[in-house]
């Protein structure tokens, strides 16, 4: 029997219709003999939200409490397509990180995956029963949960797939696979058929959300294909595998960096104010692309838009 990965974004699983839909998609390669394996992310803005509701109550909150609020959105999916599948007559259950063995280090908000223990979802699929794992969650030693940064339940796929060894590893998200740039933004903009890792690694740091980079690091070290696909039509997606075309131009990506600059004669100089910076910047656990110092500026580049917040703790900081 093979084993197959599907999993579903957050538009994918944003109402109950939506669901009804995936819950069809998933039945139809169940009732196919397959051990089924589905990942889902959090139902629509939910993510969102919770991180609005949070800010609401705190401008200084405790990563591990973030990161338990924002792994419920994931909890709520999986037991909601559980009980609808059940409702259908088939036999699934939910699993949320730390029960489907996903182990991480200790980076709140942008985990690594360690190791997976996948003796319960191997229990599971032996019992003939469609596994629906909770996306973007694992636990770290303290078994204190930890989450893998915006997309990261596409990570969660793949790794999943990868410790199965899966036959197949399915996105399904709004879109019917990866284009020669987002097809939401640009109309003309063409489906690709394959891409090899490393042009979809280049796409997805340099900001096409499609897939999460870390999913795509993943699929090239283990060689497990990723095809992604629409949850809402039967056409062929993008296959991302090791298979490599020579000489081709494949797509055009955006993407919003912010950048934050320190001016004032002799800065170079102020050691104790470029020290209060990078502590600022290590603290915040925010990634950097470049520092620059001059004789009278400090400018760095972050690799994504960063919040007004960082720039008035540096500000508090060094003012
Ligand atoms: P999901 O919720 O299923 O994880 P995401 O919103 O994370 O989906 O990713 C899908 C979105 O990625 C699409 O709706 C599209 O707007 C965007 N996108 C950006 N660049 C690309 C691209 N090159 N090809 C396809 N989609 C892209
Ligand atoms: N729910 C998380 C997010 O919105 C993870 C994911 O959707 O992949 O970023
Ligand atoms: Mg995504």
């Amino acid at each position: 029997m093979d084993t197959i990965v599907m999993k579903f974004g957050g538009s994918s699983v944003a109402d109950n219709e939506k669901l009804k839909i995936v819950a069809n998609k998933i039945v139809d390669l169940y009732n196919k003999q397959n051990n089924i394996v589905v990942v889902v992310s959090a139902q629509g803005k939910t993510t969102d939200n919770l991180i609005s509701q949070a800010k609401e109550l705190s401008n200084n909150i405790e990563d591990r409490e973030m990161d338990t609020l924002l792994s419920a959105g994931e909890q709520i999916s999986i037991a909601k397509l559980s009980i609808l599948l059940n409702d259908m007559g088939y036999p699934a259950i939910s699993l949320t990180g730390w029960q489907a063995g996903i182990l991480t280090n200790n980076t709140n908000q942008n985990a690594l995956i360690k190791t997976i223990d996948t003796s319960r979802i191997l229990k599971e699929l032996e019992q003939k029963k469609i596994v629906i794992i909770a996306g973007f969650q694992g636990v770290n030693e303290n078994m204190d949960i930890t989450t893998f940064g915006r997309g990261g339940s596409d990570t969660t796929a793949v790794a999943v797939a990868a410790a199965l060894k899966a036959k197949n590893c399915y996105i399904f998200s709004d879109v019917d696979g990866v284009y020669s740039t987002d097809p939401n933004k640009e109309k003309s903009a063409k489906k690709l058929t394959a891409l090899s890792y490393e042009e979809m690694l280049e796409l997805s740091s340099e900001g096409a959300k499609v897939l999460h980079n870390r999913c795509v690091e993943i699929g090239e070290k283990f060689k497990i294909p990723i095809i992604t696909k629409s949850t809402f039509n039967n056409k062929p997606g993008s296959v991302v595998s090791d298979i490599i075309e020579e000489n081709t131009i494949k797509s055009v990506v955006k993407k919003e960096v912010s950048r934050i600059s320190i001016v004032g004669n002799g800065i170079i100089r102020n050691i104790s104010a470029i020290r209060k910076i990078l502590d600022i910047i290590e603290d915040e656990k925010i990634d950097m692309l470049e520092f620059n110092v001059s004789e009278s500026k400090i400018s760095i580049t972050f690799k994504n838009n960063v919040e007004d917040r960082i720039l008035n703790r540096i500000h508090e900081e060094i003012i």
